[in-house]
């Protein structure tokens, strides 16, 4: 599996300092799981918000508090860190964990044109779902109010020139207008997360978005 598409530095680095919303969380982490690149990036950050955390530890803990703390830490149970293996579905663990189960876990509801949905219980600043688009079809055009992350995990759609494989993840924000296509010869599985607010067609609850932050 090559990956070509991957999650920017600011991703990363809010994931890291654990700012994102739970919905964008669960797509950074399922791509993380499945990108070898991004994993590294991760760490590198991660090592520097652990270098910021031990300094301030220093600075604001006395060399008593500091001795407590180590033996309070000392008398803790050791957390076991073994994992049962599971065997390789389509969703990669932190995925399959979030759904308790494979593909079949999934309730999908239809949406039309053969589209299928299945929303992802997660915190209100952000929504996920997996979308399953049958292959040659088109997702119907579409803007965005504000950041949409959208991870292939079966099959591999298109969007203007660019080819979107399992494991890539396609970042669109306000700027973008697109059609991503699912490409013929498998079904496509997407899980997708935005933090934009809905989409009225109707001209009245449109202008009123703005004023309500809906
Ligand atoms: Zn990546
Ligand atoms: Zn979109």
């Amino acid at each position: 599996m090559t990956i070509r598409h991957h999650l920017s530095d600011q991703l990363l680095m809010a994931y890291a300092a654990g700012q994102l919303p739970e919905a964008f969380n669960l797509v950074v982490a399922t791509h993380v799981s499945l990108c070898d690149e991004c994993r590294s990036r991760l760490g590198a950050f991660d090592a520097v918000g652990g270098a910021l955390i031990e300094e301030i530890d220093e600075i604001s803990m006395g060399e008593a508090a500091l001795e407590a703390a180590l033996s309070r830490i000392d008398g803790l149970p050791q957390a076991t860190r073994a994992e049962p293996l599971k065997p390789a579905g389509i969703f990669p663990a932190p995925l399959a964990d979030y759904i308790g189960g494979d593909l079949s876990a999934v309730r999908w509801r239809r949406i039309g044109g053969g589209v299928k949905q299945a929303i992802l219980p997660t915190g209100p600043d952000a929504s996920a779902r997996l979308l399953y688009i049958p292959a040659g079809t088109a997702v119907p055009d579409h803007g965005h109010r504000g950041m949409e992350l959208t991870l292939v995990l079966q099959g591999a759609f298109a969007d203007d020139n660019a080819r979107f494989n399992r494991g890539d993840i396609e970042i669109a924000d306000e700027e973008l207008e697109h059609t991503p296509v699912a490409l013929a010869g498998q079904d496509c599985i997407c899980l997708a997360a935005t933090d934009a607010p809905l989409r009225f067609r109707s001209v009245l609850p449109r202008l009123a978005q703005p004023l309500f932050r809906i």
